[in-house]
């Protein structure tokens, strides 16, 4: 695909894999072909939601998400199995992928503890360079999540720009980025041509 041959090329030369596909129907359809039988952890993810992929690997799979049962045990659980998936907040047409987290799970999962990382990202996370990646996980995909959790920090009234809060409700405890897949397990960057998440 024209849009995602840049950053397909850069991710592949990074070391990861890459798959890319023209809806997030398809790549749903993808997925829930590539994981049977497996223990599956999800991070928070207004893309996984929209795909309804709890929903499909929960048929054949063993799915714990914080967002569909009680929070911390299906944190831990998550943190524990085969396979795992989440999104970014931001790919940087360069390569790297930029992910900011509050509790720390999702971040976490995407490093380590898994033989399987699948990452979905949706078109409108493509950023230009690092440098714009990272401006766009902390100005627009933050805030946006700020105010979604209903969180009372300044972001969340417009959900506009970071101001770099001090709010006992920041939701930015920590940025990772991601440069090439970690040494143990397999990371695999699942590209959608349609605007998924926040
Ligand atoms: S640091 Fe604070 S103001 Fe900035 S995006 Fe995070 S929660 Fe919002």
């Amino acid at each position: 695909m024209e849009k995602f041959a840049t950053v397909r090329k850069n991710l592949e030369d990074h070391g990861f894999t890459v798959s890319e596909f023209a809806t997030a129907a398809e790549a749903a359809a993808y997925l829930n072909g590539a994981i049977d039988g497996k223990t599956v952890g999800f991070g928070g993810s207004g893309t996984l939601q929209t795909m309804g992929l709890y929903e499909l690997l929960s048929a054949h799979n063993t799915v714990y998400w914080h967002w569909k049962t009680e929070p911390n045990a299906a944190r831990r659980a998550a943190m524990d199995t085969q396979v795992y998936l989440s999104s970014v907040n931001a790919l940087a047409e360069t390569g790297e992928m930029v992910n900011i987290d509050g509790a720390g799970n999702r971040v976490a999962s995407t490093l380590f503890g898994h033989d399987m990382v699948y990452l979905v990202i949706g078109r409108n996370k493509l950023a230009e360079d690092y440098d714009k990646a990272v401006w766009r996980a902390r100005n627009i995909a933050a805030p946006h999540r700020a105010q979604q959790m209903g969180k009372k920090t300044p972001c969340a009234i417009k959900a506009d720009r970071c101001y770099n809060c001090k709010s006992p409700d920041r939701v930015c405890r920590a940025m990772v980025t991601l440069w090439e897949p970690m040494m143990i397990g397999k990371t695999e960057v699942v590209l959608i041509d349609e605007d998924l998440g926040l």
